[in-house]
């Protein structure tokens, strides 16, 4: 018998998980939940980390020494860079436009947010300060991207852009020294990029599972859905934000690469339903690459440079959050934006993007940013945030979603225009599995 794809194992898990999570939650039962069942959750994001930096490292040397030519290289990052800046500042118009048209913040009652703020409002102070915290000069970003030691780098995984930058060095150097000095070398790479790709796919036969447990803990974990009711309009706003920029990804993806949008969302879903259960891009990187290169048949070097760079700096759902909570915020707090207010919120939710840690509730932090930008004072700040606190986890999940998809978008585009896109290279132990395949 064939077996069920994947995505449908993990969206059986999730279904299920949601299922018990609510009949637990009934039960009283909690406790046993967080107990006896989040745990799973919790080692399988382990286990999806813990391949993170060795990825990232060892796909990306392979990746680079495996190019004929260099200027391919810098003619890749240029084109990678500039469709991520480009996709990222739409996702802010769009979000823009969206929440101008919709004005959810004119549908909260002044009785819901006192309500909120008084429930929620010690919450955020801590996230107010965490934003403090991140706020450095203008070239603070370059001298982060360069490490001072790899094995201090390699120890963190909030530390990507630094393994990227030496991965990259590693495998330019390789390609420039001696063909016959540098096999041993590419030999040893190839065969661990083989260990490596492996070990994500056994990684992801607890899949289902995994995402059965961080379902039901959440489900159980998860405060008044009431206020879901009193904030629906803004959370609709974020929501058709999204949609909206997956059908923009679909006209990218057919009118820029002929690749048929099904086509590409099917090879892509078990890396969106993971970036959904977990609310990370970062954990979802192992998966979102197995699936760019093995599913949608992009090469190596493009899929090894382009995903963990797109996980780091390229979060379109987040940005396109941003600029709608930020305006809801003013609106809420009747607080009146300009429109050279709005442009700012472009420049300043597109830089907060970028600087956001794709791990959850990241980009809440970073709209800390976005609000000062505009003027809005502290005391207002701290009320707004507190009024979209209740409904960030959900919304998180969905912007993770946009995240993970956008940097496989790129990443076929983007291989699609170096000519280095071929056939699927689904192997053995991976989940459409047929011996046919077997490799
Ligand atoms: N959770 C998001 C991610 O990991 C970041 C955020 O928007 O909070 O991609």
């Amino acid at each position: 018998m064939r077996k069920l794809e994947l995505h449908w194992q993990i969206l059986i898990g999730m279904i299920l998980g949601v299922v018990a999570g609510l009949l637990f939650s009934r039960l009283g039962l909690e406790g046993f939940v967080k107990d006896w069942i989040k745990p799973f959750g919790t080692i399988f994001i382990n286990l999806l980390k813990l391949i993170a930096i060795p990825l990232i490292l060892v796909s990306l040397i392979k990746g680079i020494s495996d190019l004929h030519d260099i200027s391919k290289f810098r003619i890749m990052g240029i084109r990678t860079f500039a469709m991520y800046v480009f996709t990222t500042v739409l996702a802010v118009s769009v979000g823009l436009v969206i929440v101008n048209i919709i004005q959810p913040g004119s549908y909260v009652s002044p009785g819901t947010v006192a309500e909120i703020s008084e429930t929620y409002g010690t919450s955020v102070q801590s996230k107010i300060q965490s934003a403090e915290t991140v706020r450095q000069g203008p070239l603070q970003f370059l001298v982060d991207m360069v490490p001072d030691n790899i094995v201090g780098a390699a120890s963190n995984n909030g530390n990507m852009l630094k393994v990227i930058f030496f991965s990259v060095f590693f495998g330019i150097s390789l390609l420039l020294v001696d063909k016959n000095l540098a096999k041993p070398v590419n030999d040893f790479f190839t065969g661990l990029n083989e260990v490596i790709m492996k070990m994500v796919d056994l990684i992801m036969l607890g899949a289902p599972y995994a995402v059965f447990a961080l379902l039901c803990a959440l489900i159980t974990e998860t405060t008044n859905p009431d206020l879901f009711v009193a904030l629906l309009w803004y959370v609709l706003a974020v929501i058709s934000g999204l949609l909206i920029m997956l059908i923009l990804y679909s006209l990218f993806l057919y009118f820029y690469a002929s690749k048929s949008p099904a086509e590409f969302f099917r090879a892509m879903a078990p890396a969106q339903l993971l970036a959904f259960s977990t609310s990370s891009s970062a954990a979802t990187l192992p998966v979102t690459m197995e699936r760019v290169e093995e599913h949608l048949g992009v090469e190596k070097e493009v899929t090894s440079f382009v995903c963990p760079l797109g996980a780091t700096i390229n979060m379109d759902g987040t940005s396109l959050y941003q600029a709608v909570a930020a305006v809801f915020i003013c609106e809420a707090m009747l607080f009146d934006l300009s429109f050279s207010d709005q442009l700012t919120i472009i420049l300043t939710a597109t830089l907060a993007s970028i600087g956001s840690a794709a791990v959850p509730g990241a980009g809440l932090i970073m709209l800390v940013i976005v609000l000062e930008s505009v003027g809005l004072p502290a005391d207002k700040m701290a009320i707004g945030l507190a009024l979209i606190f209740a409904v960030d986890r959900p919304l998180d999940m969905m912007r993770t979603v946009i995240n993970v998809t956008g940097d496989g978008m790129v990443a076929y585009i983007v291989g699609k225009s170096l000519g280095k896109v071929g056939p699927p290279k689904v192997k053995n132990w991976d989940d459409n599995y047929h011996p046919e395949n077997a490799g």
